[in-house]
């Protein structure tokens, strides 16, 4: 039988392991930081409207260039920054920055111009795309961990060379020990994820500034949790206009609970952008998804609003955990890190015999597990106590 062995394969992707986690079919589900809640039945009609009308011009490519999309998703993230006060740095923070409880009070003040906007399959193709770009052989990229382990697997798909620096002992990152990491290696790439995966904790912007300042190379600020984030968190968004080499990288697979759609977006200056486009395959945007992105966008609103309910799931699982004797990161996403497990694999596959999958990510003593309904909760806390019962 043939193997990967007796493949031509690169010799730098041998011996390595495909992004793996779990699909079980098991009634609660808490391991990939998905949304559990449904798309909104008002949004499904938005969308089955969008899409009808698009079906039958699907003889044509979609439009390269998104338009409709890029200034959507502008839209949108002109109102993160309208509640976050304004791109300039060291603005006071209003309660709940980067809320979208407000969602529907945007007005649009063309903070973030459509040339800064990118889109592609997921982030995690916003990603490769970045390091198609500006990776490549004979290239490095830095990042801190533990982190989202794409960035790596990202990273060497492209031929870069990847290069962990450690977290402090409680996972956040302290401007001198970055400063001292991006001048000791030079990297081409550094990646800060903000909140970090999967970690949940953010990350003060002075980390981003200092690391701005020390490097030479592209910044990336992976913001996929950030509409979970807990008052006082501060975007990178509001660093953009004096950083050309920023890139900010989001999705609408969380907060938007629009996973399955597939669709990544990240902001930087428009000469960015413009590389990004040297490396994107034609045509890489659906016309389906484009549809469904713009339909989602337009009930901005109504997607979000599950995401106040799942900071209180959040809550109320730290509670319960502190509670069973656990320690907990503070979280500023939908997920949280908990510790103090003598054997983190043996929990894991208790907590699956009692019906509950979360993740085991590999960091020595913990766990994540991700918030989702309020049922899912009440499973999830029932086999933590049934588990700890049952464990002499
Ligand atoms: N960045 C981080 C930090 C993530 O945790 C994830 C998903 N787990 C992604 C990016 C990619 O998400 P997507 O491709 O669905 O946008």
């Amino acid at each position: 039988m043939t193997t990967l062995d007796d493949l031509p394969l690169r010799d730098d992707l041998r011996g390595r392991s495909p992004y793996g986690a779990p699909q079980l079919d098991v009634p609660v589900r808490l391991n990939v930081n998905e949304n559990s809640h449904p798309v909104p039945a008002e949004v499904v009609s938005a969308l089955e409207h969008e899409l009808s009308a698009v079906l039958h011009d699907l003889n044509r490519y979609p439009d390269r260039e998104f338009d409709r999309l890029r200034s959507a998703l502008a839209h949108y993230l002109d109102g993160v920054l309208e509640r976050q006060g304004g791109p300039a740095a060291g603005t006071a923070a209003p309660e709940r920055t980067d809320s979208v409880r407000s969602a529907t009070e945007n007005t649009g003040t063309g903070r973030i111009d459509p040339a800064q906007i990118w889109a592609a399959n997921g982030s995690n193709e916003v990603l490769a795309h970045i390091l198609q770009a500006f990776g490549g052989p004979g290239r490095t990229a830095l990042g801190f961990t533990p982190s989202y382990s794409m960035h790596p697997l990202i990273t060497a798909s492209t031929g870069a060379v990847w290069i962990a620096v450690d977290r402090e002992a409680d996972f956040g990152i302290s401007v001198e020990s970055a400063v001292a990491a991006v001048r000791e290696h030079r990297p081409d790439v550094v990646f800060l994820c903000t909140p970090n995966n999967p970690t949940g904790n953010g990350l003060d912007l002075a980390v981003v500034e200092a690391v701005l300042a020390a490097s030479t190379g592209i910044v990336i600020v992976d913001e996929a949790y950030a509409e979970f984030a807990r008052p006082g968190f501060r975007t990178a968004l509001t660093l953009l206009p004096d950083h050309p080499r920023l890139i900010v990288s989001r999705t609408m697979s969380k907060a938007f609970a629009f996973a399955g759609v597939r669709l990544g977006y990240a902001v930087a200056h428009p000469a960015v952008i413009d590389a990004l486009r040297l490396v994107r395959l034609p045509y890489h945007l659906s016309a389906l998804t484009q549809a469904a992105a713009c339909a989602a966008l337009a009930h901005a609103p109504a997607l979000l609003a599950t995401v106040d309910a799942l900071v209180e799931q959040r809550e109320r699982m730290a509670a319960a955990l502190l509670d069973a004797g656990f320690t907990v990161v503070p979280s500023d996403s939908n997920f949280l890190l908990f510790g103090g497990i003598a054997e983190p694999h043996a929990l894991w596959q208790d907590l699956l015999d009692a019906g509950v999958l979360v993740r085991d990510t590999g960091i020595p003593g913990h766990l994540r597990v991700n918030a989702g309904t309020a049922e899912e909760t009440d499973a999830f806390i029932d086999a933590v106590h049934r588990v700890l019962e049952s464990t002499p």
